[in-house]
C-alpha cells in the first residue's frame, strides 16, 4: 500500500503498523530460492488420527455455526487438561472459550478489556499481534525487555525494569513463555517475580501460551496462573496449532476466572462469533486421546535444536540455546553486522538462507543485532541451510 493511500484511505489505527516481516521474507525466500528458516510453521502436519476426526466431522454433518463460546466437547476437554498438567479447576461452561486461534484470544482480551489510554505492559521482543492489537484498542505499549542471559541478576524479567514500565495507567501484563521469539521458558523464580509485580500494580496479566508442550532439556513450562493469586487475574490462551502441528487450524482457548472469560466472549461474539465447526471436535479429540503427541513432537524438536544451533556453532554464528519453541536467536554482531534487517536482506544473495531479523519485535534498540531461525524444519532442510551458511560469506 502506497504512503497516499495510508494517509487518506486507511484508518489510523492502523498507522505505522506495517506488513508483518514474515510475508516481506518468505517472498524474498520464494523470489530467491533461498532456504526459508523464517517463518515458523512445521513441513509436517500432525498426527493422522486427528485428520480422520475432522474428516468425519465434516462427513456428520458438523458444518453449521458451532455455539459462540466453543461446542462443549471441546471446552470440557480444555478443562480436562488445564486439570491433568497443571491441577488449573476450570468451569467448561463458564471459564474456558474457544477462538480462532490464540490471535483471536489476544485480539479479544485486549479489545474486551483495554479502554484507550489503558497502558499495557509487553515483553520485547513481543509478538507481532500484541502491538497491532494493543493500538486498535487506543491503548498504549510499554515494553520491557528481556534478557537473553539466564543467569541475569534478579533473572530475565527483574523487578527494576518491570516497574520501570509500569504507571497508575498500567492495566494489562502481556507474557508470552514459552518465549516467541527468543526461546526463553521462564522459570518459577522469574515467574514469581512477574506474578508480585502483577498483583502489586492490580494488572490484568493474558498469559500466552501456545508453545507450553515444546520444551526441551527436561524443563517445565509453569503457567503464570498456577502462582498465588493468578488465577482470578489471568486468561491464560493457547492452541492446537503448536502442540499438534497444526498451524493453519486456528482453533485456539481461553480459559480462566468467569468475570475475564466472559468479557472475551463479549468481544469475540462481534468478531468470528464463531469457527472451525469441524474442527472443534478434532481438537477435543487430540487432547482428550493424544496426550503423548506434543512430548513426541517436543524431543524430535530438540533433536532439530541441536542440529541448528551445532551447526550455528562450527559456522561461527553465536546463538543462544532456547528452552523452548520452534526458534532460536544469533546475535551478528561477531560478523561485523550492527543490522539485522540489512543481514537478512543480504542473506539470501550471500547463502541462499532466510532468517528474520527481530528489530521489528523491539521499540528499543536492544535487538538490532539479532536474527532469528527456525528449527521446525525436516532435518534435511536444516542441513541444507547449514551447508549453505556454511559456504556463503556471512561477515560484513
Ligand atoms: C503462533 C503463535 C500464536 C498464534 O497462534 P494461533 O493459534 O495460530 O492463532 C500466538 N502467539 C505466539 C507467541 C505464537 O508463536
Amino acid at each position: 500500500m502506497s504512503e497516499r493511500q495510508r494517509t487518506t484511505v486507511t484508518a489510523r489505527r492502523l498507522d505505522g503498523i506495517p506488513p508483518t516481516i514474515f510475508s516481506q521474507m518468505s517472498a524474498l525466500a520464494v523470489a530467491t530460492g533461498a532456504v526459508n528458516l523464517g517463518q515458523g510453521f512445521p513441513d509436517v502436519d500432525g498426527p493422522e488420527r486427528i485428520i480422520e476426526e475432522a474428516v468425519s466431522a465434516l462427513h456428520d454433518g458438523r458444518n453449521q455455526y458451532a455455539p459462540g463460546p466453543g461446542i462443549p466437547a471441546l471446552r470440557e476437554a480444555v478443562a480436562a487438561h488445564q486439570q491433568r498438567h497443571y491441577d488449573l479447576t476450570f468451569d467448561p461452561a463458564r471459564e474456558v472459550a474457544v477462538t480462532t486461534g490464540a490471535t483471536e484470544g489476544i485480539a479479544t482480551a485486549i479489545l474486551a478489556l483495554v479502554d484507550p489510554g489503558d497502558e499495557v505492559i509487553l515483553v520485547e521482543p513481543y509478538y507481532d499481534s500484541y502491538p497491532a492489537m494493543v493500538q486498535f484498542a487506543g491503548g498504549v505499549r510499554r515494553p520491557v525487555t528481556l534478557s537473553l542471559d539466564a543467569s541475569a541478576e534478579g533473572g530475565r524479567l527483574p523487578r527494576e525494569a518491570l516497574e520501570a514500565a509500569a504507571s497508575e495507567k498500567s492495566k494489562m501484563l502481556l507474557l508470552n513463555s514459552p518465549h516467541n521469539p527468543t526461546g526463553t521458558v521462564l522459570t518459577r523464580e522469574e515467574l514469581e517475580t512477574v506474578a508480585t509485580f502483577a498483583r502489586d500494580h492490580d494488572l490484568v496479566v493474558v498469559s500466552d501460551e501456545v508453545y507450553e508442550h515444546l520444551t526441551f532439556d527436561g524443563t517445565d513450562h509453569i503457567p503464570i496462573a498456577t502462582l498465588p493469586g493468578m488465577r482470578e487475574r489471568t486468561l491464560t490462551l493457547s492452541s492446537i496449532g503448536k502442540s499438534f502441528s497444526f498451524t493453519g487450524w486456528k482453533v485456539g482457548w481461553a480459559t480462566g476466572p468467569e468475570h475475564l472469560v466472559q468479557a472475551l466472549l463479549g468481544a469475540k461474539q462481534w468478531m468470528t462469533f464463531t469457527s472451525g465447526a469441524p474442527l472443534q471436535p478434532a481438537a477435543a479429540y487430540a487432547l482428550d486421546h493424544l496426550d503423548r503427541w506434543p512430548k513426541e513432537l517436543a524431543l524430535d524438536l530438540q533433536e532439530r535444536r541441536d542440529l541448528l544451533c551445532d551447526g550455528l556453532k562450527q559456522i561461527g554464528l553465536d546463538v543462544t540455546i532456547p528452552e523452548g519453541t520452534y526458534f532460536a536467536v544469533s546475535d551478528i554482531s561477531d560478523l561485523g553486522w550492527r543490522d539485522g534487517l540489512e543481514f537478512c536482506e543480504a542473506l539470501p544473495d550471500r547463502a541462499g538462507v532466510v532468517a528474520i531479523p527481530l528489530q521489528g519485535f523491539y521499540d528499543s534498540d536492544a535487538g538490532k543485532h539479532l536474527v532469528r531461525w527456525t528449527f521446525t524444519k525436516q532435518r534435511d532442510v536444516i542441513e541444507e541451510a547449514l551447508d549453505r551458511l556454511a559456504r556463503g560469506t556471512l561477515k560484513k
